[in-house]
């Protein structure tokens, strides 16, 4: 049986995959890491503790999914208490990329922006389309609910990366949000990621390829939060005994 601890507990993600776990076989919840642990109600077989050595200790394997400052902390600690850690906090800045980059020389992290599995397929679709159609204009379009604090979102950022590799493009001339006013004539290296944020979208992304005479979109709408929370589970399961590396989850799906 894997021992879990969920990081960013009683967040919207975190609660099912506090769920998600009753029903998982091989895998029990084994403690959760809260701010406030005397307000969380849970089975008191759980760990429940804002004390981060105490979290690291009593479980095999971490799953995150909480705030940019919480996951910096929690992989500062790890560095000493190293597990194998899911990451899907998303807004990482550069800083706590690296972090990430030297907790998987020791621990194995497996670093996701989406859990799921169609926009991993997503994911390659856009490689090969964005080699296949060179001359196309990419737009991205990507719609959450109102609650989401990071934008563009984690995914569209990683979409917008396959594409922009696979055509070897410059990274940093591609990442633009939005259109502002007047944006003149439209370069070809330039890949635009526009956010809408509203309601309770769960997300979906489309990323179209434009050109004269004809276009193609490729969209992906998640319709359930379920689809990250089990997502994360299988992505923990496959980790447990992997060796120190940062994978991604087209690695864990076999994609
Ligand atoms: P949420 O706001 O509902 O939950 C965030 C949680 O983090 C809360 O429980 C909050 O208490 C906790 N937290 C914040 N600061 C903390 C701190 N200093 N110490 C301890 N806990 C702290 O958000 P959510 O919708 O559950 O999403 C969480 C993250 O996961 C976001 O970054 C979101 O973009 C991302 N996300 C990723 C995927 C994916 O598939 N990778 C899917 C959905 C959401």
């Amino acid at each position: 049986m894997i021992k879990v601890g969920v990081f960013g507990a009683s967040g919207r993600v975190g609660r099912l995959l506090i769920e998600d776990l009753k029903t998982t076989q091989e895998m029990s919840l084994s403690s959760v890491y809260v701010r406030n642990p005397l307000d969380f109600a849970i089975d008191p077989s759980v760990l429940v503790t804002s004390d981060m050595k105490s979290f690291l200790n009593n479980c095999d394997i971490v799953i995150d999914f909480s705030l940019p400052e919480a996951c910096e902390m929690l992989l500062e600690e790890s560095i000493n208490t190293p597990k194998p850690l899911v990451i899907g906090t998303t807004g990482l800045n550069t800083h706590q990329l690296n972090l990430l980059k030297q907790a998987s020389e020791i621990m194995p992290v497996l670093y996701a922006t989406n859990m799921s599995m169609g926009v991993a397929l997503l994911n390659k679709l856009v490689y090969q389309a964005s080699a296949a159609l060179e001359d196309f204009d990419i737009e991205i379009v990507e719609m959450h609910h109102r609650h989401k604090k990071d934008a563009p979102s984690g995914t569209a950022l990683t979409l917008s990366e396959s594409a922009a590799q696979a055509r070897g493009l410059d990274l940093n001339k591609v990442r633009v949000s939005g259109r502002d006013g007047n944006i003149g004539e439209r370069s070809k290296d330039e890949i635009a990621v526009m956010a809408l944020r509203g309601g309770d979208i769960v997300g979906r992304h489309t990323v179209g390829f434009y050109n004269d005479g004809e276009f193609i979109e490729l969209n992906h709408t998640a319709t359930s939060r379920n689809t990250f929370s089990k997502g994360a589970l299988r992505a923990g399961k496959w980790l447990a005994d992997k060796e120190p590396s940062l994978y991604n989850i087209s690695d864990c799906l076999e994609l």
